[in-house]
C-alpha cells in the first residue's frame, strides 16, 4: 500500500478519544477543542435510570461535530478491575451483546444523526469467558460497528493497509505531557500511520492529563492540520472502509 498516496495531502492521521462521558470532559476537554477546530470521539456509557438528563448535554457535543461512540451499558470489565467475581470472565457473549445494542439504543436518541458507529472497549478489554472457554467479542463488534477502538503497545499505531477495524489500537496516555504526546504524533504519523490516543480526565483525580499538555497538544495539531489529519475514529475508519480495504473489513 502506497500510504502517501492513501493519506494525501496529510503523511498520518491522530484522533483524541475520550472515555465514560464524564462532567470533567465537558468543562475542561471540549471547550479548548472546540477553540480550535479539533473533533474527537467521546465513548459513553449511558448506564442508570437518569441516563437522559445527565447525558442531555452530549447532545450539543454531538451537533457539534463531536464523534459520539458506544462504551456498552454497563461497562463491564475484568474480574480483575473489581477485586470480586463479576466482571467479563463470568460474562457470555450472548449477554455482552445484549448489553451492548442497549446502550446503542439510548445513544441513537443523543446522536440521532449519526449513521456509522464505533465502539471503544470498556477498559480495553475484548473478550468473555476465562481460561479453555475465554473467548474474543471482537466479531460482535465486527458485526455491529464500522470500528472497535482496543489498546495496543506502547509507540505502536494502526497501518491503514493491515489494520482490523473492529480492533484498532489506541495508546493510554495519562499522566503524559506534552512533549512526549506532540512525540508520538510526530513520529507515528510520518511514518503514515494512524494514531489513536486514548484521555479520560483534563486536570481531574482520575487517569488524568494536565489542561497545560492537552492544550499543548492541541495547538500542535492545530499547526500541523495541514500535515496531520486530526480527525473522529469514524471519519478515519471511513477512510480506511472506502480504500481497498472493503473486502478484509467487511465494511
Ligand atoms: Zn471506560
Amino acid at each position: 500500500m502506497d500510504l502517501k498516496k492513501f493519506w494525501s495531502p496529510f503523511c498520518g492521521a491522530v484522533s483524541i478519544t475520550f472515555d465514560d462521558g464524564t462532567e470533567n470532559q465537558l468543562e475542561k476537554a471540549i471547550p479548548p477543542m472546540d477553540r480550535l477546530g479539533i473533533k474527537g470521539t467521546f465513548y459513553i456509557h449511558p448506564q442508570g435510570d437518569d441516563w437522559q438528563e445527565r447525558l442531555a448535554p452530549w447532545k450539543d457535543v454531538a451537533k457539534n461535530g463531536h464523534e459520539i461512540g458506544n462504551h456498552s451499558l454497563s461497562h463491564t470489565c475484568s474480574s480483575n478491575f473489581l477485586m470480586n467475581f463479576g466482571g467479563l470472565e463470568e460474562k457470555s457473549l450472548f449477554e455482552i451483546e445484549q448489553d451492548i445494542l442497549i446502550a446503542q439504543k439510548r445513544l441513537d436518541q443523543i446522536a440521532p444523526h449519526q449513521h456509522d458507529w464505533t465502539f471503544g472497549y470498556p477498559c480495553s478489554n475484548t473478550f468473555v469467558g476465562r481460561g479453555i472457554q475465554r473467548q474474543s467479542y471482537v466479531p460482535i463488534i465486527a458485526k455491529h460497528f464500522l470500528a472497535g477502538r482496543s489498546s495496543g503497545e506502547y509507540g505502536f499505531a494502526n497501518h491503514p493497509g493491515v489494520v482490523d477495524l473492529s480492533c484498532v489500537w489506541g495508546i493510554s496516555v495519562e499522566r503524559m505531557s506534552g512533549f512526549e504526546m506532540i512525540g508520538f504524533a510526530e513520529e507515528l504519523t510520518h511514518r503514515g500511520l494512524w494514531l489513536i490516543l486514548i484521555f479520560h480526565e483534563i486536570d481531574g483525580e482520575r487517569l488524568t492529563n494536565g489542561s497545560y499538555d492537552f492544550k499543548m497538544l492541541l495547538h500542535y495539531l492545530h499547526r500541523k492540520r495541514d500535515l496531520i489529519w486530526t480527525a473522529p475514529v469514524v471519519e478515519v475508519a471511513k477512510k480506511i472502509c472506502s480504500s481497498g480495504l472493503k473486502q478484509i473489513n467487511g465494511c
